[in-house]
């Protein structure tokens, strides 16, 4: 037995969206079948139920109703899902055996435009990637609900691809069949992203005009995967896109994956959120579109020093005067997220009551513009030129919709009186005729001489008059025709009643039906305005940004920013942005000096001192200066530095599976391909996870490298005091040390960075404040100076000879394998592979 028609067209569809929930529509409810109801009974947690389908077995099915979809939908997206909604598209009434359906649209996790499936603060992305050579990707992103998309070519491989993935609000990607499985699998496991592949869809003309900017092929190619993915999805042209916007990496700074997650810059580490991050400290916004900037702006520093000049100008003149600061941060608290409005209207999603907010946030812009000319900066006032408040726009809506409509557009009383001619008929007809009723009531009341007369209406019977059942030997002989009988009253009604209820009716009817017409003509002028609404939310975005810099700035006591020439970076009192804010005692502030002759400083001293709060801060200040923020510290004089490579603090799970040591060896092995002498190095304890003997082999090596082949502005952290000796012939490195006191026989961290190198028996001396017997003590002193003496021979001087021990060594850490342990001898060969890269033979 086959199944039934309906169960085929089911079946039918769904064959065209195997990897998608179908949402299959049927009367009041979404259904779903076979194996998608068993999913989606598990994830929505809703009954699973069955039905004869014409086949041998019955069918599992499971189904939400239409009404509440949007929920399940969400659940579903948030969970990584895709869901294709399959609507009727004929009346049933009309219909010839099984109604039509057809998929109108394919909700997915980087392409939903439903208002409460989006975060308002954060962008929601849909990326592609093609690889084009070896080591070279295109990457595109777009966010559906702004109408922005971005494109870069990325040489850097694989990891700089992952790298722009990572901390980005991008839920999906789209990749072509031929990405390589591993890299597909990152992108799901590490990434947790929904992976789509790319739809060969012929795209509408106007959609292929979005990529006239880009020049490069391959970039055009990754674009059109995205917009024909996007088409693929909504089964309509998309209005509201703005162009491809080409990025060049190079133009901005680049943050690998390690240094995002390491600095804390939108995320925090441990809970992976805003609080406890960079983004939590400067984030002073009051618009949503601002707050999704200011995230925009803080992703890609800038590098080109006359671009921040330009934006820490404008932060001047915004801190310079509080009040009127303050009046403008009051004036956009009204502003409405104008830009994904913009992606309402062009979706045909928007009701009276946006077009109403928009009217508000218009209504506000004209004392924007007068407030930025208060300012006496000449680059805020001239902010206020590149406004357009857009008074055509606001006439229109001013003048049509009412100011207190309903959510719906489909029962009226959306538009003003005045604005359409025929609809204040219509609206006349029916008060007049509402009028006439309340007359007539007074009129049979006279008459009947009934006080508790009335006329009522509902849906069923329209207009009655009602009389209580005491009263009905009042009502007149013959003109009063009985309708409905109640319990203590009976309803009546007359002939002249019905002629005026058709008319109030149809004149209702009328006037909601124009209403919606008009009303869909008046999104349709909207519509119109889209690029140049864009153009203002982008505008005001930006005074936002600004705003909350100096705010904060302001707050926080932080110092504008001043670029050097001769590549210094001089801080004085330096503070770490996020530790002051969350900590209860006072931040200790401290100097960092790094300049040509000294670009390396060797940092030593006890755990917990601040050593790396200490790097970390040097890092923030260097990307708030570069974002166009001031910066926390008393003088601040900073060279421009063009990437920041980190490795501090402990590893999470972002490289799973893979241990300590080898996660701090591959950062630092990023750090050593890519530096160069403009970036910024943080190495923090490298070693630890090894042996002592090789860890510190390892971090001599590094960091003569780095001395003497980049001679990137590097702060290196150890614990391995035997390094300090390296300053006497390392001559652009320096020993710095973070000292604890003993204060009343305890010992007190006071967080002071000092020149030279840390007390070497410190720990002792701890040992002992913690009442270790003397003798114990005096033995461990012995043994120290043994070592010492052992040590103090180790710096060789003959470079050659200690290059090759150190090989030596090296090897014979990979020779010592346990057979029995596959995965590390794995990974201490790739480990190995990793250090021969280096080529330490040949470093001279
Ligand atoms: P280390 O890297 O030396 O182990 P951390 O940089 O992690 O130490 O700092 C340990 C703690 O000390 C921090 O969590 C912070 O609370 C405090 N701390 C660090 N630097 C300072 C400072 N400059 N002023 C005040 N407290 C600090």
């Amino acid at each position: 037995m086959g199944f039934t028609p309906m169960i085929q067209q089911y079946l039918k569809v769904k064959a065209d969206y195997q990897d998608c929930f179908l949402f299959f529509r049927l009367g009041d409810f979404y259904e779903m079948f076979f194996e998608d109801a068993k999913k989606a009974a598990l994830e929505l947690e809703i009954t699973l139920t069955s039905r004869d389908g014409g086949g041998e077995e019955r069918i599992p099915m499971c189904g939400v109703p239409y009404h509440s979809a949007e929920n399940y939908i969400k659940a579903l997206i948030e969970k990584g899902y895709k869901v294709a909604i399959c609507e009727q598209v004929e009346d049933p009434k009309v219909a010839k055996g099984v109604v039509k359906r057809e998929v109108v649209q394919l909700i997915t996790p980087g392409t939903v435009m439903e208002g409460n499936m989006l975060d308002d603060k954060e962008n929601n992305y849909l990326a592609a990637v093609t690889q084009t050579t070896e080591h070279q990707f295109a990457f595109a992103y777009t966010d559906m609900s702004t109408g922005e998309t971005f494109v870069m070519d990325i040489k850097r491989g694989w990891d700089a691809v992952l790298s722009e993935l990572y901390n980005r609000p991008i839920k999906e990607i789209v990749v072509e069949q031929s990405l390589s499985e591993n890299y597909v699998s990152e992108l799901t496991d590490k990434m947790q992203l929904t992976v789509s592949y790319a739809k060969e869809i012929k795209l509408p003309d106007d959609m292929q005009l979005l990529v006239e900017n880009v020049e490069d092929r391959n970039l055009k190619q990754t674009c059109l995967t995205l917009y024909n993915y996007l088409f693929h999805t909504q089964k309509r042209a998309i209005e509201h896109l703005k162009k491809a916007q080409v990025i060049e990496l190079e133009e901005y700074m680049t943050l690998d994956m390690y240094s995002k997650r390491n600095l804390e810059i939108t995320a925090s580490l441990m809970r992976k959120e805003k609080f406890g991050s960079l983004l939590w400290v400067i984030d002073r916004t009051v618009t949503a579109m601002g707050a999704r900037k200011l995230k925009k702006w803080l992703e890609r520093p800038l590098l080109t020093q006359s671009l921040i000049e330009k934006r820490l100008d404008l932060v001047t003149g915004f801190y310079d005067q509080f009040f009127e600061r303050e009046e403008i941060r009051e004036a956009l608290q009204s502003i409405y997220d104008m830009e994904r409005l913009s992606g309402r209207v062009s979706f045909g999603n928007v009701n009276a009551r946006d077009l109403i907010q928009l009217k508000r946030s218009l209504a506000k812009i004209p004392t924007i513009k007068e407030q930025l000319k208060q300012f006496d900066n000449e680059a805020v006032k001239g902010l206020a030129e590149g406004i357009d408040g857009l008074p055509p726009l606001f006439d229109l809506l001013d003048q049509a919709i009412a100011e207190d409509p309903p959510i719906s557009i489909m029962d009226g009383k959306i538009l003003k009186d005045g604005y359409n001619k025929s609809l204040d008929e219509y609206r006349h007809a029916s008060t007049n005729g509402k009028h006439w009723i309340a007359e007539l009531e007074q009129k049979e009341k006279a008459e009947t001489n009934i006080k508790s007369l009335k006329i009522g209406f509902n849906r069923v019977f329209g207009y009655y008059i009602e009389v209580t059942r005491p009263n009905l030997p009042l009502i007149p002989e013959g003109r009063y025709q009985r309708k409905q009988t109640l319990t203590n009253a009976e309803r009546f009604i007359t002939e002249e009643l019905k002629e005026k209820e058709t008319l109030i009716l149809e004149a209702e009817e009328k006037s909601v039906d124009l209403e919606y017409q008009l009303f869909l003509e008046i999104r349709e002028k909207v519509k119109d305005f889209i690029p140049s609404l864009q153009r203002l939310a982008d505008i005001i975005s930006e005074i936002d940004v600004l705003q909350s810099f100096a705010t904060v700035s302001e707050e926080n006591n932080y110092v504008k920013p001043m670029f050097t020439t001769d590549d210094r970076v001089y801080l004085e009192e330096s503070r770490h942005p996020v530790v002051e804010k969350v900590m209860k005692d006072e931040f200790v502030p401290n100097t960092i000096d790094l300049s040509e002759d000294k670009h390396l400083l060797l940092i030593t001293g006890p755990n917990m001192s601040g050593k790396s709060t200490f790097m970390r801060q040097l890092a923030l200040t260097v990307i708030m200066a570069q974002i166009g923020c001031f910066v926390p510290a008393k003088k601040a004089e900073i060279a421009i530095v063009d990437q920041i490579f980190t490795r501090i603090g402990a590893a999470d799970d972002l490289v799973s599976g893979q241990s300590t040591f080898m996660v701090e060896m591959l950062e630092a092995n990023h750090a050593i391909q890519h530096a160069t002498k403009d970036s910024l190095i943080l190495l923090d304890e490298i070693g630890r996870g090894t042996s002592t003997y090789d860890g510190m082999a390892l971090a001599q090596a590094i960091i003569e490298y780095i001395h003497d082949h980049i001679k990137a502005k590097t702060l290196f952290s150890t614990h391995y005091h035997e390094l300090t000796s390296l300053e006497d012939h390392l001559p652009a490195m320096k020993n710095i040390h973070v000292r604890a006191e003993e204060i009343e026989g305890k010992v007190v961290f006071l967080h002071q960075i000092h020149d030279g190198a840390a007390d070497e028996s410190y720990g002792i001396h701890v040992a002992q404040l913690a009442g270790l017997p003397d003798p114990l003590i005096n033995r461990a002193n012995v043994i120290l100076s043994q070592l010492e003496s052992m040590t103090k021979e180790k710096p060789q001087t003959d470079k050659k000879k200690e290059e090759q021990a150190l090989a030596m060594e090296q090897m014979a850490f990979f020779a010592q394998e346990q057979p029995t342990k596959k995965q590390e001898s794995r990974e201490n060969q790739a480990i190995f592979n990793t250090i021969k890269q280096w080529n330490l033979l040949d470093m001279t």
